[in-house]
């Protein structure tokens, strides 16, 4: 008996297979979460399907009014899903910077809103005694979203809004690890939309490849691993899915010789470790000039030695991590790392206590080659390179199969913009990094994927063009 509900059709489904949800604090069951079917998600895709007709027809103003409606809905019941996201995905409430479980819930209702606003105007390409010709800009029919278990609240909404927003309808599949906030999110959704617009289904296994086989699945969106990407672009081809695959990063970040290290070390160390370092786009290699290398080691490692790691239901900067795999995996790279002689400024070694605690890791003194700077950890823990030269720190930077994103960090803004245009990656910052916002398009280049989410160019991978061309000779 599971103690949540799937919605397909406007309908909650009762089912007698659940799995349980785990807090990644205590590795103690929360929840038993419904476990669906291939044939449930069969009826989900159908009643998005029929679906589609009356929704992509629905006045445009409408659609943004119930996308309006639906973040004030959402931050109605801010608390509640707060609670839920903090037991399940392990995220405390505020958390380092401000950038816990708070910041999700305000950022989901935050790019609610500035979806409903986005239009996607007709464009008159021509006009004259010859023809008109226009572009529209027409929905994709059922779109099928996969989310991951990092920022499941906030990835749902990035995921499906865009989608009802520009006419589409949706099922949508979150990670097995962290599905309760977004199935509570999808009840509140479906108080507001018509029935079949927005349906959810979850599962431990299989949901995910039969979504991107799946016939009347127009296009799928997913955020996740790269190596699942591929297996979501393999299977999309039956009947040549769009795709959205915002996949992993392992952004580098170039720090030059001319840095005030007490100013940028703070914005360094909270956007490697924003969500405990389990953030797609967090800063990932850092390479540090040699004039500032010690200096700026010593400022993280002391920033990393004054904050609190626990169960994110307490007063603490961080949680754990959110799952055994994840964990396991962090665990493993550290050692790695000190086998092959790296030098940790803090952190290391998990303690042996109950729940996926890592505790905030600075590394310093180690080698490009090491599996902690050539993959991507997703974890907190941060390696320092050192560099002589800022073309060979260029190279190194570029030298990965990711490119999501990547900053310069320096005094000299031009020097420094110069430099980031030169990194191969989706966005690059200047003396910052992992910056998002809802109208700035954000994507990666590369093996981290291809489209882009946010604001209009966002907005258009939810549709396709059609030519109107009207002649009038
Ligand atoms: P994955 O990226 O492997 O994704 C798992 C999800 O993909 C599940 O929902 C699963 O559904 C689905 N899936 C599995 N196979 C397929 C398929 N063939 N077609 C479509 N969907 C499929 O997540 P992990 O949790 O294993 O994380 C692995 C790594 O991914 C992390 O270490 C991290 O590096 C990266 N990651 C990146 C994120 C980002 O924001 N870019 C977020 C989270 C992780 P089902 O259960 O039904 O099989």
């Amino acid at each position: 008996m599971s103690d949540f509900k799937f919605i397909i059709d406007g309908k909650p489904v009762d089912t007698t297979e659940s799995f349980p949800v785990l807090n990644p604090a205590t590795e103690t069951v929360i929840a038993q979460c419904p476990k669906a079917t291939i044939e449930d998600l069969n009826n989900a895709v159908a009643a998005a399907k029929k679906a589609f007709p009356p929704w992509s027809a629905t006045p445009d103003s409408e659609r943004a009014r119930i996308v309006h409606a639906i973040a004030e809905a959402l931050e109605a019941h801010s608390e509640e899903l707060c609670q839920l996201l903090i037991a399940e995905q392990g995220k405390p409430m505020g958390g380092f910077a401000g950038l816990g479980a708070g910041f999700e819930m305000g950022g989901a209702v935050a790019w609610c809103h500035s979806t409903a606003d986005l239009e996607l105007p007709v464009e008159v390409i021509q006009d004259n005694e010859v023809a008109r010709i226009e572009v529209h800009r027409k929905a994709l029919g059922v779109v099928g979203s996969i989310t991951p278990w990092n920022f499941p609240l906030m990835i749902a909404i990035w995921h499906t809004m865009p989608a009802l927003r520009s006419g589409n309808t949706v099922v949508i599949k979150p990670s097995e690890y962290t599905p309760l906030t977004t199935l509570r999110a999808a009840q509140i959704i479906n108080e507001i939309v018509p029935p079949g617009v927005f349906n959810i289904v979850t599962g431990d296994g299989a949901l995910g490849a039969a979504m991107s086989a799946h016939p009347d699945i127009n296009k799928i969106v997913f955020t996740g691993s790269t190596s699942t990407g591929k297996k979501v672009m393999r299977s999309a081809s039956g009947n040549l899915k769009r795709l959205t695959l915002e996949l992993g990063g392992n952004d580098a970040a170039i720090v030059l010789p001319d840095t005030d290290v007490a100013s940028a070390a703070p914005k360094i160390f909270a956007t490697a470790m924003i969500n405990n370092g389990q953030t797609c786009a967090a800063l990932k290699r850092l390479y540090v000039h040699e004039d500032i290398y010690d200096e700026m080691c010593d400022a993280l490692a002391a920033i990393a030695k004054s904050v609190t790691t626990g169960d994110g239901s307490g007063e603490v900067d961080f949680g754990p991590v959110q799952n055994k795999t994840q964990f396991e995996r962090v665990c493993q790279l550290a050692r790695e790392a000190k086998d092959s002689g790296a030098r940790f400024l803090s952190g290391g070694e998990a303690p042996d206590i109950p729940g996926y605690f890592f505790p905030v890791t600075i590394v310093a003194d180690i080698d490009d080659s090491a599996r902690l700077v050539s993959e991507e950890p997703f974890g907190p823990i941060l390696p320092v390179l050192k560099f002589s030269d800022v073309e060979e720190a260029l190279q190194r930077a570029n030298n990965s199969s990711s490119g999501l994103g990547g900053s310069v960090w320096s005094s000299d803004v031009e020097a420094a913009t110069a430099l980031a245009s030169r990194l191969e990656c989706g966005t690059a910052w200047v003396n910052n990094h992992a910056m998002i916002q809802p109208d700035a398009p954000f994507g990666g280049v590369k093996e981290s994927g291809f489209g882009v989410e946010f604001g209009r160019y966002g907005l258009e991978e939810y549709t396709s063009i059609q030519t109107l061309q009207v002649s009038k000779a």
